[in-house]
């Protein structure tokens, strides 16, 4: 189960045996090799994405919008926009009508919101297993816009070296400022809570929403941005150390400055979990050059999606790998996680 959570053990998973047989095809411009959130061949950006959280239905969300917001989420993190996916289902036996109904609504619902629609897709029906009631499958594809653009002259303005077309996780360099545009933690402990008939009272909820307007609108009213990561699996400790590992630079962040709900930190505090190694699937990490940072906050703030947002740390060439500031003056080094502590989230 390790090899799916998104953490250490599944990304060796990937380089120790996928890449090994599809890499090397080296004339597409975000390869396979990058392994950013999707790929970029011409100006087209394509993402696959598999979908079996367990189980179908949670607090604030279904399986059905994680599927249309994390393809989506995971476009529109290179700066494209995404507009056609397409959709495989894999039902079990016994999955009923009423329930795949529901499921159904809330992927519509997500596509309403990002502007995209599903143009073509598969089903498929197998025996009762262990599938928990169904698998969805997305994949997308996403274009160049101006918004996109604006934004890159904004970065080359403060940074005359950069040369990249697209919005990577390589692209972090010494000084440009780290923002988080919003809570973390609540999808995880969402699911947690649905997975064992917990409930930790409160306001827990899953923040699954697509991400691609407030995205494209930051990018085409501030500009600025050189790097963006969807802190799902592994969450923000994953993401980070990915974002600092592709870019080699060191990154600090400021503990007291990372939004996190009181019933997150609490359920996380009575189960012996570290938030910064719970998924979520409504925020992203942007990494954005120094002078457009108060400017981004500020818009992300204006936004449903980002209201929550912070700048919670920079990009330093002082040490390699991530650390935290800690509340009480402390300095803690925050690893890649081996893997999600919570199982089967997306
Ligand atoms: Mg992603």
């Amino acid at each position: 189960m390790l090899h799916g959570a998104g953490g250490t053990a599944m990304h060796s998973l990937i380089k120790d045996y996928i890449l090994k047989y599809f890499g090397g095809n080296l004339e597409v411009e975000v390869p396979l090799e990058a392994l950013d959130d999707a790929a970029a061949i011409g100006d087209i950006v394509l993402k696959s994405d598999s979908h079996a959280v367990k189980p179908l239905f949670f607090p604030g969300g279904d399986i059905g919008c994680i599927a249309v917001a994390g393809t989506v989420n995971d476009i529109a993190v290179l700066g494209a926009e995404p507009y056609a996916l397409a959709c495989g289902f894999i039902l079990e036996e016994g999955l009923s009508l009423s329930a795949f109904e529901k499921i159904l609504t809330s992927m519509r619902r997500m596509c309403r919101m990002a502007g995209v629609n599903i143009v073509t897709g598969d089903t498929k029906v197998v025996e009762k297993g262990s599938l928990g009631g169904c698998v969805i499958n997305t994949s997308g594809i996403g274009r160049r816009t101006d918004a996109l653009e604006r934004n890159l002259r904004v970065v080359r303005r403060f940074r005359d070296d950069f040369r990249g077309r697209w919005i990577l996780d390589s692209n972090l360099r010494k000084g440009d400022k780290i923002i988080l545009s919003g809570t973390i933690g609540d999808h995880g402990i969402a699911v947690l809570s649905a997975q064992e008939g917990l409930d930790f009272g409160g306001d827990i909820k899953s923040d699954v929403k697509p991400l691609n307007r407030m995205i494209q609108g930051l990018l085409g009213e501030v500009g600025g941005v050189v790097a963006m990561k969807d802190p799902t699996r592994g969450g923000l400790a994953d993401a980070l150390n990915e974002i600092s590992e592709k870019s080699n630079v060191g990154i600090l962040i400021y503990e007291d400055k990372i939004p996190i709900r009181d019933s997150v930190q609490a359920a996380c505090e009575m189960l012996g979990l570290d938030p910064l190694e719970i998924g979520n699937e409504g925020k992203v990490v942007i990494g954005v050059v120094r002078e457009a940072a108060e400017d981004a906050l500020e818009f992300l703030r204006s936004t449903e999606e980002g209201r929550d947002a912070e700048i919670i740390g920079e990009a330093t060439d002082e040490f390699s790998g991530v650390a935290m500031k800690t509340m009480i003056g402390g300095k803690r080094i925050i690893n890649r996680p081996v893997g999600d502590p919570v199982p089967r989230i997306c």
